[in-house]
């Protein structure tokens, strides 16, 4: 493997910069390789370039676009073991994980390629005048590209929420040119990954700039990025503090524009008493193996859980203390991960009235251990403290006296991910308006499931009300994360010749439009 440390910028590698960092991969003689971090010069050509490249992109043809993010996912698929090799010592995941989330990254880029050949993406909308109006003007609307995308991956998906991950692919697919902020915990993945994108745009035809991938450790790299006034919006995925930072560096700009940051979140888990009673051990189980699941490390992890007071809550208490204590722990994404992971349990372990509820036996320090904490419903709500994300294998359990303290938990919490019921029947029925309220809270309503596992397809909202998100209004995964990257707009009184070919009467695309209010795919006669 050889891996230059160089920035990406468009088709030119370059490394001008003083400033570099290590990695943890090492090369034949034995040295990590370094990564130059980007200099503002490096990072205004970047951008400038995209920018450049921006016209041409969004006027290439749909397909010619999904040809592009095909051979992305070939080209990845074509680096073979020696990605997988390099982002096991990078991530600490192991093999078959991260097979896992290749295929799923791979089969993302796939799934974008449908929607440009689908072409309903475009939500193309036409008004004409009609026998009934024959004065109403035509006015027809449809989706444009914003322009040049900063984007931002997470260190706990290296494949699926970085580089090549969903908010590159959804820029891209809009039609907007990438620049990515690599991730420094997994650099020599964003150098083949990166690599494997520029290979694919160059054989597909694709405008110089189309792609970036710039390094940088320092987060002024990041912030510089932001500010930069031809960036049109920002994706991120990561930590609270991270895609806030991002957040209010871009508040700060003359021009404003949207920014979406994907943050933590602690999926609350709310058991209703008639399932604990039908299921209460094999609930206890699955809920500790979604708790450990990648170390704890999903941002979907179900951080606090909701139980009812009464007879049966301590026997699934006792199940899911089992399940902990007998669980191994394992390494973290990275030392400053595990390091905060520890930190986070101390300060939720010094709460007041909060107690130890189980912890692994394990001993070894250099390894993660998983542990659960437990409170009153009435310590809970007076520290808003206990609702905070500790990213990790660790959780805290409520015990609620009834009802009322149980939607009163539900009303105390902030925008999340994902809010879960687990409930039967006669459950629902009781505690209708628990639905109601966490409506309101998360992204994604979760029934008799557990939160981990966030499916890629039309229907997803990987997203939610601040703090999980800075833009609560659409997704990060799914296929209308496209969204975040387009625009309406809407021409008036243009003839055919003149009008994006999906707006013409002959429907040349054959795609499903609304033409005064009906969905159809006919042309217009
Ligand atoms: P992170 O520490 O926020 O890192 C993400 C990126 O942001 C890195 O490139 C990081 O650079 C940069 N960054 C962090 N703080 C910054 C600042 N103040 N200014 C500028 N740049 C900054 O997150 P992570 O540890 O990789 O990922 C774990 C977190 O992501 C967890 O909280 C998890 O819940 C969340 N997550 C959310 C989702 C979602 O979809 N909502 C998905 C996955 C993960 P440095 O590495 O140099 O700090």
């Amino acid at each position: 493997m050889t891996i230059s440390g160089s920035n990406l910028i468009g088709y030119s590698r370059s490394a001008k910069g003083n400033e570099q960092f290590s990695g943890v991969i090492k090369d034949e003689a034995g040295n990590a390789w370094s990564f130059f971090e980007a200099t503002p010069e490096e990072i205004d050509e970047a951008i400038s370039k995209a920018n450049t490249a921006f016209p041409l992109y969004k006027k290439l043809s749909y397909i010619q676009r999904a040809l592009f993010l095909e051979r992305i996912a070939d080209e990845i698929m074509a680096i073979g073991p020696e990605l997988i090799h390099a982002t096991m010592q990078e991530s600490n995941l192991p093999e078959a994980r991260l097979l896992g989330e290749r295929d799923r990254t791979t089969n993302q880029l796939r799934f974008f390629a449908k929607i440009l050949r689908d072409g309903s993406w475009l939500r193309a909308i036409i008004d004409t005048p009609t026998p009934e109006s024959p004065a109403k003007a035509d006015i027809r609307q449809v989706q444009i590209p914003l322009g040049v995308a900063a984007v931002w991956g997470a260190s706990n998906f290296p494949f699926a929420f970085s580089v090549a991950g969903g908010d590159t692919v959804s820029a891209l697919a809009a039609g907007c040119p990438v620049v990515h902020k690599a991730h420094p915990a997994h650099p020599v993945t964003c150098e083949l990954i990166g690599s494997a994108i520029i290979k694919a745009a160059k054989e597909t035809g694709m405008p110089d700039g189309v792609f970036s991938l710039l390094h940088g450790k320092n987060y002024q790299t990041g912030l510089q990025i932001v500010r930069h006034p031809l960036v049109k919006a920002v994706a991120f995925t990561g930590s609270f503090q991270g895609g806030k930072a991002l957040f209010d560096e871009a508040n700060k700009r003359e021009i404003p524009i949207p920014v979406y940051a994907e943050m933590g979140s602690v999926n609350p888990v709310f058991i209703l008493p008639g399932i604990l009673k039908e299921q209460g051990t094999t609930l206890a189980k699955s809920l500790a193996a979604s708790n450990l699941l990648g170390v704890g490390q999903f941002c979907t992890n179900p951080g606090v859980v909701v139980l009812p007071g009464g007879e049966l809550t301590p026997a699934f208490i006792n199940d899911y203390k089992s399940a902990i204590e007998a669980a191994t722990g394992g390494v973290m994404l990275t030392e400053n991960i595990h390091r905060s992971f520890n930190k986070g349990t101390k300060e939720l372990s010094e709460q007041q009235d909060v107690e130890l509820l189980a912890k692994s036996g394990q001993q070894d320090e250099k390894l993660a251990t998983p542990q659960a904490y437990i409170a009153s419903a009435e310590a809970f709500l007076s520290q808003p403290e206990l609702s905070e994300e500790v990213f990790g294998p660790s959780s805290i359990h409520n015990t609620t006296k009834n009802k009322n303290e149980m939607l009163e938990i539900a009303r105390s919490l902030k925008g999340q991910l994902t809010a879960t019921i687990w409930g039967n029947e006669a459950d629902l029925k009781e505690y209708s308006e628990l639905k109601d309220i966490l409506q309101d809270k998360a992204g994604r309503l979760i029934l008799n499931a557990m939160p981990t596992g966030v499916e890629v397809n039309y229907s997803m909202v990987h997203g939610g009300p601040f703090p999980a998100t800075t833009n609560s209004t659409t997704t990060s995964v799914g296929s209308t994360a496209i969204y975040r990257f387009t625009r309406p707009v809407c021409f008036q009184g243009f003839p055919q010749s003149d009008l994006p070919e999906a707006l013409q009467d002959s429907n040349p695309f054959g795609i499903l439009r609304q033409i005064n209010g009906q969905f159809t795919t006919a042309a217009i006669a």
